[in-house]
């Protein structure tokens, strides 16, 4: 029903593979939290950019921070020489960084998570002199080979072969289909148990690591949060035996969870944090924040032509101003938890939401078969085609939402941060009717 989209030339849609074959829209404008498309219809966007525009679209603080750096001479790329705005840009983010700024040191990258999390591994495996890295289920680190090999996602690994051979997997703590057979916090401290003697065995002849690599909220994954405990194990077992803990906030940091950084709800402080997404405000940046100490790499030991772009470090400095300035993480609190209110009891209403889970405003909710036969943990079988009916029915009724997960059962809400209460509200109704379409 979208002119526009239906007639451009066939042969341009079949050249642009990517997401017009799942969205079917092309968009005239935006602002904060929703798109128009050229006929004129608005959608509501809990994408946002994969949760990179953290205060929506076209914010007047990140359209003046893009105007004023045009408007000033200041070179649009120089790679990583240094300009005052670069200078302004790391400090806002050492001093956003756990402890003293100086105790951190920052590696500008790609501009991509993907890059970002390559340069991590590199470092980790430089320090070390090692090369195994351990990665856990269902975890997302990037499409390139490197960081595919760390992903969990067997679908877009199968097909390409000869990727790193020295990633290994441990289960992640998915409490609602716990692996082990016994759920919530006994889950959690099995799994972080079976870590410490996996790694004990260290000494009976497997690789030792050169890091661990995890997301305190695994977003592609499926929404899924890790307990505070398990991550104050694997902080605890890392550092005694010297393995780097490398926590990838590419998707849950930035204050998605409702803290500035989603492992902050454990306290612990990792060895090299990574970032991307919205440190950029909304345009490409990304880098690594590591522990002084590991600091043995000369320069250009990770290069890359795109690293450090004027314009992004300008829109990143009044994102992360209006952030820490302008009580947004108060905002994700308040509208995630009326979200996730509203989502809870839609559960009651549609038994086909098996589980809703998240913090602040990155939640998502499990799409299960309510007629099929639980497991013996009483969760019910995933129902991917009933999750791609209602994440179709969703945009039929004007809300975008991304779907990820095991079998992308999951529907994910990714909004910008600083949604409001109305927002919220229109969300879930428009969610209600589209999971009234389908299980009329
Ligand atoms: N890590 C995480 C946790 C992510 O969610 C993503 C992107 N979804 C990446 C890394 C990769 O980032 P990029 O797509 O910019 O390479």
């Amino acid at each position: 029903n979208n002119e526009y989209y239906l007639n451009r030339q066939s042969n341009f849609e079949s050249n642009a593979r990517s997401y017009p074959r799942k969205f079917p829209i092309a968009i005239k404008s935006a602002k904060g939290a929703w798109l128009e498309d050229v006929e004129g219809k608005k959608y509501l966007d809990c994408l946002a950019g994969a949760g990179t525009l953290a205060l929506g679209h076209n914010h007047p603080n990140v359209i003046n921070a893009i105007k004023r750096v045009l408007d000033s001479q200041l070179p649009l790329h120089t790679l990583d020489l240094t300009t005052p705005l670069k200078d302004q840009f790391s400090q806002t983010v050492l001093d956003l960084l756990p402890g003293s700024p100086s105790s951190w040191r920052l590696q500008f990258c790609g501009p991509t998570g993907a890059d970002a999390n390559e340069a991590a591994f590199k470092l980790a495996k430089t320090v070390t002199g090692r090369s195994a890295i351990i990665s856990f289920s269902g975890g997302y680190h990037g499409m390139t080979n490197g960081t595919l090999s760390a992903t969990g996602n067997l679908s877009a690994k199968t097909p390409i072969g000869g990727l790193m051979p020295y990633v290994q997997f441990m289960p992640y703590p998915y409490s609602y289909r716990c692996p082990l057979g016994i759920g919530g916090d006994k889950a959690s401290e099995a799994l972080a148990t079976l870590f410490e003697r996996f790694l004990d065995d260290i000494e009976s002849g497997i690789t030792k690591p050169a890091a661990v690599i995890l997301e305190a909220i695994q977003g592609e994954g499926g929404v899924i949060p890790a307990p505070v405990e398990w991550l104050r194990k694997i902080r605890e077992v890392t550092k005694r035996l010297g393995i780097i803990l490398i926590l990838d906030e590419v998707q849950a940091g930035i204050g998605r969870s409702g803290q500035f950084f989603a492992f902050e709800e454990s306290s612990i402080v990792p060895d090299m944090i990574v970032m991307s997404k919205a440190i950029g405000g909304g345009l490409p940046m990304a880098l690594v924040a590591y522990n002084a100490e590991l600091d043995i790499w000369s320069p250009g030991a990770h290069a890359g032509t795109f690293r450090g772009n004027q314009l992004a470090m300008a829109t990143g400095i009044a994102t992360l101003d209006v952030i820490t300035n302008q009580g947004v993480l108060n905002n994700v609190n308040i509208a995630g938890n009326a979200l996730k209110q509203g989502l809870l009891a839609l559960q009651k209403r549609f038994p086909c939401i098996g589980d809703v889970r998240g913090r602040g405003l990155m939640l998502g909710i499990e799409i299960v078969d309510s007629k099929g036969q639980a497991d013996k943990l009483g969760s019910l079988p995933y129902a991917p085609e009933l999750s791609v009916a209602l994440q179709k029915a969703c945009f039929d009724h004007g809300l975008i939402a991304e779907r990820g997960g095991r079998h992308g059962a999951v529907l994910r809400f990714l909004p910008p941060l600083t949604l409001s209460l109305d927002e919220v509200e229109q969300i879930l109704v428009r969610l209600e009717s589209a999971l009234k379409v389908l299980t009329a």
